[in-house]
């Protein structure tokens, strides 16, 4: 039988170019209405004990060139575990993959897909909870809702929010963990955060991208990260609704969820270069970095973005935005499509199960430095008083 490859399902990508026996040439294809690309997940049927040679030949255009040196790609039996592909070499723009699948259908995918049925039965599952609130906040382009999960009754506004970006599919395996965590009984971090915090958590801020298979943008090829300063019900409702929401109960405590395609390792991003940067919020954010390095050693802080210059912050993004306009403590996380180098699992590379370890380990460090952002909320309640007597 004849290899067959396919990628028409939910979250799928990837295009044919030519076919010879067991090797065979593809393309990732572009996010609709946009030229970024880099994401791939397909399946791979009729190779049961045959040697296949897979290349991508487009990879030297994709969004992200320095993403594929050291990078190795991912396969699964089961679409429940994705191991590496040890024989993954990128030489020339062109990422080749050889492996010999053990069974007749396999899939590939360039990191462990999180699909939109999965999503479903995340929401669903823990929307079913006692004591979890669920909204939707709007609709996407494509009609899909924006699910928004509700923990906790205390006073401090936390948002968590990932996969603007939907080919970034670690930060919803993040989420997952992230929403075990919150929703866990008997957790100790858990139950004080329940109490001195009010979550909002949305896991996917991109249904349509994800279901569609993109890399970085919504159904008209919008990047919804750069659109936090003005956004449209045209272009970027998913970022409208989300921030109106926001503006409703007003944030404390902000984490963006990402992945990197090119940094082997796990770090956050800030808000320094924004206008109204204040001392305190700044302080803040450095004790969360510190106290998260401290607990999780897959998480860093010497490797990273460069940090922009006083005043130059780019405000389309969600949280130099939140930071600017709540005077919260707000950050983006970026974790890696590679692995962590410092601590690497040869079998694996980053992957879901550490994603989610990490997400324990985020809220471990909320819970570290609560003290201090219940001191910032009650200073910022007090300048606005004063603001307002004046
Ligand atoms: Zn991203």
């Amino acid at each position: 039988m004849a290899l067959v490859i396919s990628s028409a399902f939910d979250a799928g990508n990837i295009r044919v170019v030519k076919q010879d026996g067991g090797k065979v040439d593809l393309e990732i294809v572009k996010d609709h209405m946009s030229d970024f690309y880099q994401w791939f997940y397909f399946r791979l049927a009729g190779a049961a004990g045959r040697e296949v040679t897979l290349r991508i030949t487009n990879c030297a255009g994709a969004a992200y060139p320095n993403g594929w040196p050291d990078y190795k790609g991912v396969m699964s039996l089961d679409r429940e575990e994705w191991v590496r592909i040890a024989d993954t070499r990128f030489s020339g723009g062109v990422l080749t993959m050889k492996l010999t699948p053990p069974q007749d259908v396999v899939w590939i995918a360039y990191f462990a897909p999180y699909s939109m049925e999965r999503h479903h039965d995340l929401v669903t599952q823990t929307a079913a909870l006692e004591g979890v609130g669920y909204r939707s906040l709007g609709k996407s382009l494509d009609g899909q809702d924006i699910d928004c999960l509700q923990i906790g009754e205390g006073p401090l506004n936390v948002w968590l929010y990932a996969r603007q970006h939907p080919g970034e599919t670690m930060a919803e395996w993040w989420m997952e963990g992230a929403l075990e965590k919150l929703t866990d009984e008997d957790d100790p971090v858990a139950r004080v955060l329940r109490k001195e915090c009010t979550f909002r958590v949305v896991p996917n801020m991109n249904p349509d991208g994800s279901r569609r298979g993109h890399l970085r943008t919504n159904a008209v090829g919008v990047n919804l990260n750069r659109e936090w300063h003005a956004p449209s019900a045209e272009k970027s409702p998913e970022v409208l609704c989300v921030r109106n929401a926001m503006d409703e109960t007003g944030v404390d405590f902000a984490m963006d969820v990402h992945g990197d395609e090119a940094i082997p390792a796990n770090f956050l991003a800030g808000f320094e270069g924004i206008p109204s940067l204040s001392d305190r919020q700044l302080k803040l954010f450095n004790l969360f970095g510190e106290t998260l390095e401290r607990l999780s050693p897959d998480f860093q802080r010497s490797q990273g973005y460069e940090v922009p210059a006083p005043g130059e912050a780019n405000m389309s993004m969600s949280t130099t935005q939140l930071a600017e306009r709540y005077g919260c403590v707000s950050m983006t996380l970026e974790m890696p499509f590679k692995d962590n180098f410092d601590l690497p699992d040869d079998v694996y590379g980053w992957s879901p199960q550490r994603s989610k370890h990490l997400a324990y380990a985020c809220l471990d460090a909320l819970h570290g430095v609560l003290p201090e952002l219940k001191a910032a909320k009650a200073e910022r309640g007090t300048a606005k008083r004063e603001k307002v007597e004046a």
